[in-house]
């Protein structure tokens, strides 16, 4: 690249000599054709073991490396800085140091910007971040607590998203992608906030899943119905009940997922009392067909499921 990196020392703001035997042993070893027995070349060429290279000009006071590649060869110039007590400044970029105590050194007006990292720190890759920065992946804030429906995010429930929730307006980094019900269903996604806090069963009439089996308090039914987020079934999906609570939703299964859980296994072979239950059990699968719906009581622990009827 048209670009240069420049490495230099400075002792009370001037430049300083590095260590020219330093020099020699991290660069001689990756010069092409190698250096002289004496001395610094006006200019000479790189080439690191991964065939990166960099020219190079300058001398003990500062070294201009230019049209750089990134990779090998920046941990060959991180090596450098490393052993000389240098700093490292590719074009447009602060200066990376090893130490506060070299930040000292720097020309006044330098100082504030300059980025100290620890030695073992400052490698090739440390240089080319500095020039090409990743982008951080994004933070998203915590999700509610939904005691019905305790990690959405695992369930497939909730996911990441960038857009504006329909109903609150704003850009939350997350988005509800299970059922809603109701008459005037907004057109894009909504986020989990305004489940949790209620505002879009409100705002849309809206309920999340489609009844609940068993026989539980007004304001479980309400919580569950009108709160929690819910969960894609192929026929309406409903919660189960259990303790006289409604029960947290797990996830979907599979023959294989439940054969961990002999409770459910047994709870759904009393929903099917025939000679086609085995057949049936073996049948079900987490991603698709017939799939069973996994449950925990609240209270006691025990798992429940039902599944989709072939
Ligand atoms: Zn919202
Ligand atoms: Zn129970």
């Amino acid at each position: 690249m048209g670009y240069n990196m420049y490495v230099w020392r400075f002792v009370d703001e001037e430049p300083a000599p590095m260590d020219e035997t330093a020099i020699r042993e991290v660069l001689g070893p990756v010069t092409v054709g190698g250096l002289p027995p004496t001395g610094l070349p006006e200019a000479w060429d790189l080439e690191a073991e991964d065939g990166s290279g960099s020219e190079v000009y300058g001398d003990a006071l500062g070294l201009t490396f230019s049209r750089f590649a990134f990779g090998g060869i920046l941990d060959h110039v991180a090596a450098l800085v490393r052993r000389t007590g240098a700093g490292v400044m590719p074009q447009d970029c602060p200066m990376i140091l090893t130490s506060e105590t070299a930040r000292g050194h720097l020309p006044e007006s330098w100082r504030a910007e300059a980025i100290v990292v620890a030695p073992e720190a400052l490698t090739g890759r440390t240089i080319q971040l500095l020039i090409s920065p990743q982008p951080e992946p994004r933070r998203r804030p915590i999700l509610p607590r939904f005691p019905y429906h305790p990690n959405p995010v695992a369930t497939g429930s909730v996911t990441t998203s960038d857009e504006l929730c329909a109903c609150c307006g704003q850009e939350r980094g997350w988005v509800y992608t299970g059922p809603l019900y109701a008459a005037d269903a907004p057109d894009s996604g909504i986020c989990p906030y305004c489940i949790a806090f209620g505002k879009a069963a409100e705002r849309y009439d809206a309920t999340f899943a489609d009844g609940i089996e068993g026989d539980v308090p007004d304001d479980v039914v309400t919580a569950v119905l009108r709160r929690t987020p819910g969960f894609p079934a192929r026929r309406s999906p409903y919660w189960l009940a259990h303790c006289g609570d409604g029960a947290e939703f797990l996830g979907f299964a599979g023959a294989e997922e439940l054969e961990r859980y002999p409770d459910a296994v047994e709870h759904l072979r009393r929903q099917w009392p025939d000679e086609h239950v085995d057949g049936f059990l073996t049948a079900l699968d987490k991603d698709g067909g017939p799939t069973a719906y996994l449950f925990r009581c609240r209270v006691c622990a025990t798992h429940l499921a039902y599944a989709d009827v072939t």
